[in-house]
């Protein structure tokens, strides 16, 4: 084999790599630069301008840096001695939700879908016009997108559990607003409470920011697992921004793939 050419095939991966992580800092409108180090694989570190990067990580036992991993709690102020609602009881609860303003411009409350004893939970921004219409999580263009996703994984959607942050469609789409989403968040611990799920995969910065309580990029959380409540967490693109930029089909994969091997499920082979 000619050394040269794989040096060059190897060293145009590395700058392809470089240019999907530059590509989606910018596009999320960043600043700081996220740093991927091939050594510790997984881990990614968000340099700011004041801040230096450190050059040993505190490894732990799966590899990851311990401030890259967040570990937080279920909200204690929502389940504080009470008991656990089934997804029947937490629908109840809601009822003809009128707590935010999102309700004024809604056609079906969109409470969520799919095995209500799921290992694995996808959590979404909050549903879209069609999503709306039928009153199901993900059926749009992002919808069909993750169900190729879910079945390219091994599993069929009837698997999985699929809800969203906040139950009812924002105007065009728009991003919920923090009340909003403090609002509504309290279903979707209570729905996580319930299915106890082996892995959550969140989509996409909306859902990462809601359960793990950060501001942190979504490059720099994707890729390893945190941990909400006992349950691994993954967070990765969400499929509409993966319709928009095929470039992050690629990571979003490899954080598939991280999930497969927690679940047990076969990875295909390279
Ligand atoms: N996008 C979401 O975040 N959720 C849906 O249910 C559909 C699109």
């Amino acid at each position: 084999m000619n050394t040269d050419m794989s040096i060059d095939s190897n060293l145009k991966e590395i700058v392809e790599e470089l240019k999907r992580y530059l590509e989606f800092q910018e596009s999320m409108g960043l600043k700081t630069v996220t740093a991927y180090n091939k050594e510790t694989e997984n881990d990614t570190q968000l340099i700011t301008e004041k801040e230096a990067p450190r050059t040993e990580p505190m490894a732990t036992k799966n590899n990851q840096t311990e401030e890259d991993i967040i570990i937080i709690e279920e909200p204690a102020n929502l389940f504080d001695g009470s008991k656990t609602m089934t997804l029947e009881e937490i629908r109840e609860e809601i009822g003809d939700c009128t707590r935010c303003n999102l309700h004024e411009g809604r056609t079906n409350l969109v409470f969520g879908d799919g095995n209500p004893k799921a290992k694995l939970v996808f959590v979404g921004e909050g549903p879209g016009r069609d999503e709306d219409m039928q009153g199901k999580p993900f059926v749009g263009r992002s919808g069909k997108l993750l169900t190729k996703i879910i079945e390219a994984m091994g599993l069929r959607r009837e698997d999985v559990y699929i809800c969203n942050v906040v139950k009812c469609r924002p105007p065009d789409n728009r991003t919920p607003e923090p009340n909003e989403m403090s609002t509504c968040e309290q279903f979707l611990f209570k729905q996580i409470r319930f299915i106890k799920p082996e892995v959550i995969v969140c989509l996409g910065a909306t859902a990462a920011k809601s359960i793990l309580r950060t501001k942190a990029s979504l490059g720099s959380l994707r890729g390893k697992f945190h941990m909400y409540s006992g349950t691994k967490l993954m967070v990765t693109y969400h499929p509409a921004a993966l319709l928009r930029n095929p470039h992050f089909k690629k990571p979003a994969w490899e954080d598939m793939q991280v999930v497969m091997k927690e679940l047990g499920l076969p990875l295909p082979k390279n």
